[in-house]
């Protein structure tokens, strides 16, 4: 098996004809050899069925189904995790990945890269949620340990020694675009245009989206535990400073400290600080709660692969 690409699907029926069609041809144009495997994230609707009917006319096209919505990030990785090719491509299955695209990731792989990222010059969405990714990415990119490429998602190819890297490490805050970056390897950006969606509404709530970038900025980041100490330090020195000023004004103006509302602020201020410090630990406290309970990410339900 030479390409295999990975495309998960929840709740896209109604785009499912087209998905089909454009994949085979784009994919089926520069390779003989290759496997599309749907991943059906337990979706409410007819996709499942759909899928499978495709299946029965072409064994290329191949399902597997979770046993109930897993959320996008573990629906890839269920894919990934049955995927048999040497070269493995990840898109999304609304088609805002344009397949037409693996060709040009396929060539350059061959110039000796293991992972070619497709990079997004445009995004066609609301100027808010630009906005939002835009800032997101900078913001990640300061805060991370590991060099994760600016708007850069899932959408990519890669060798089959960076896939089973990535397949070793089980992280329950998964995270793929982060471990695939920490993974190494020479790896290569590609620009492209996103696409908008084909059919239906976005699966991704605000919830999903929050917790995903959540999960970027935990898993490579040690920032906010450090942003805690270092606000430790900055009210530590403030409030000797402070201290001075009393002592200052006491004795040499004969100035008693006086002022309820410096008092209320300085307590509310630092309630505040304590708070969210409690709260950034928590967070900690519970990934590594999560990540001892070692559940597993997925759950296959059925596989229509024929092995
Ligand atoms: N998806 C999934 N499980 C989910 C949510 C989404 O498998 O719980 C799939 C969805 O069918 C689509 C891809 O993940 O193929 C990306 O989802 P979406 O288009 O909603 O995200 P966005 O493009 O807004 O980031
Ligand atoms: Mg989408």
């Amino acid at each position: 098996m030479q390409i295999s690409i990975v495309i998960p699907v929840y709740n896209e029926s109604e785009g499912i004809d087209e998905l089909y069609r454009r994949t085979m041809t784009a994919i089926s144009s520069f390779s003989d050899s290759f496997e599309l495997i749907c991943v059906d994230d337990g979706s409410e609707d007819t996709s499942l069925s759909q899928l499978i009917d495709y299946h029965k006319q072409d064994p290329r096209f191949k399902v597997i189904s979770l046993s109930r919505n897993f959320g996008h990030q573990s629906a890839v990785l269920a894919g990934l995790s049955v995927a048999k090719g040497d070269y493995i491509g990840i898109m999304d299955g609304d088609l805002q990945d344009p397949p037409e695209i693996f060709e040009r990731f396929y060539h350059k792989m061959k110039e000796g890269f293991d992972v070619v990222y497709a990079v997004r010059k445009k995004r066609k969405e609301g100027l808010v949620k630009k906005f939002a990714y835009w800032l997101y990415y900078r913001l990640l990119a300061k805060m991370s340990d590991t060099n994760i490429p600016l708007d850069s998602g899932d959408f990519c190819m890669m060798s089959r020694r960076v896939l089973d890297k990535m397949l070793t490490m089980q992280e329950q805050s998964l995270y793929l675009r982060g471990i695939r970056a920490w993974v190494g390897y020479p790896q290569a950006g590609l620009e492209y245009e996103r696409a908008e969606r084909f059919a239906g509404e976005p699966k991704y709530d605000f919830k999903q989206l929050f917790r995903l970038a959540y999960n970027g900025m935990f898993s490579f980041s040690s920032l906010p535990v450090r942003v805690m100490r270092r606000l430790g330090y900055f009210t530590l020195i403030f409030s000797f400073l402070y201290f001075l000023k009393i002592l200052i004004s006491y004795f040499l103006y004969n100035d008693a400290p006086q002022g309820f509302t410096t008092l209320a602020l300085a307590i509310f201020f630092f309630s505040g600080v304590q708070l969210i410090s409690i709260g950034v630990l928590g967070e900690y406290v519970y990934r590594t709660y999560n990540e001892s309970r070692e559940r597993p990410l997925f759950i296959i339900k059925d596989k229509y692969l024929n092995e």
